[in-house]
């Protein structure tokens, strides 16, 4: 059996296409919030997800849209694809992303888009902050998404390993250790490389294989250059960053 693990997928379904035929009908697929936002496609995205009956989170994008979350809580060119989206997003893909919970537990791991401590806003971006987690959180394994970049903290009870999925990995996750893993982001990699990100989890060999994979980025780019969303939500995507 395996867990298909996707996360910041941000309207862009050139992007998730691409992952999508790396996934087998067989395959329960896991999407840790952001599904929208940023990409001029965001009801395809949404449709998939719901074909492919994914498990979904909400992400700080979403909470936004639902006006769970202030639209001053964006930089400025998020926050005008966030008023793009919501201009644009069908009623249909809004009331589904309405009932979407902020975190679950499966497979002996918890799944969520910031963090543990802050399911929809924080970020976790050093091994200082995950040390803090897995200090005053209980939880052997959390995977989570919202800062694109794909890489893992690992804790043996007195320090925190960091290791890069930058060019992809694999990990196998062992007893007396606890894990915080971001598989990276499907639609806006954030971490140097454009490769559309997500992981792979084999659940019974407590196995994940995080895959970088080609998309055509030129197609998104052009999407969104044509949509009128800001230009710099298109050029990201080239340099992955
Ligand atoms: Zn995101």
């Amino acid at each position: 059996m395996r867990v298909i693990i996707l996360s910041d997928i941000h309207g862009n379904f050139d992007a998730l296409e691409a992952v999508a035929q790396r996934v087998c009908d067989t395959d329960v697929i896991v999407v840790l919030g952001d599904i929208v936002g940023y990409g001029a496609e965001p009801d395809r995205c949404v449709q998939w997800v719901r074909e492919k009956r994914a498990c979904c989170l909400l992400g700080n994008h979403e909470a936004c849209l639902l006006g769970m979350l202030p639209i001053s809580w964006f930089n400025p060119k998020a926050a005008e694809a966030l008023l793009w989206t919501k201009k644009n997003i069908n009623f249909s893909s809004l009331s589904f992303l309405e009932s979407l919970p902020s975190c679950f537990e499966a497979y002996e791991c918890l799944f969520v888009h910031g963090s543990p401590r802050s399911p929809i806003e924080e970020y976790i971006t050093s091994p200082w902050q995950a040390r803090e987690i897995f200090e005053e959180e209980n939880f052997a394994v959390c995977f989570f998404g919202h800062t694109h970049v794909a890489e893992g903290y690992v804790w043996d009870g007195r320090k925190v390993y960091h290791i890069p999925f930058r060019e992809g990995g694999e990990l196998v996750l062992e007893d007396g250790f606890r894990y915080l893993i971001n598989c990276g982001s499907v639609g806006q990699p954030r971490d140097g490389n454009p490769k559309a990100s997500f992981g792979i989890f084999f659940p019974e060999e407590r196995r994940l294989e995080v895959q970088r994979i080609e998309y055509n980025i030129q197609a998104a780019m052009r999407k969104i250059l044509i949509a009128g969303l800001p230009e710099v939500l298109a050029y990201r995507l080239e340099v992955g960053g």
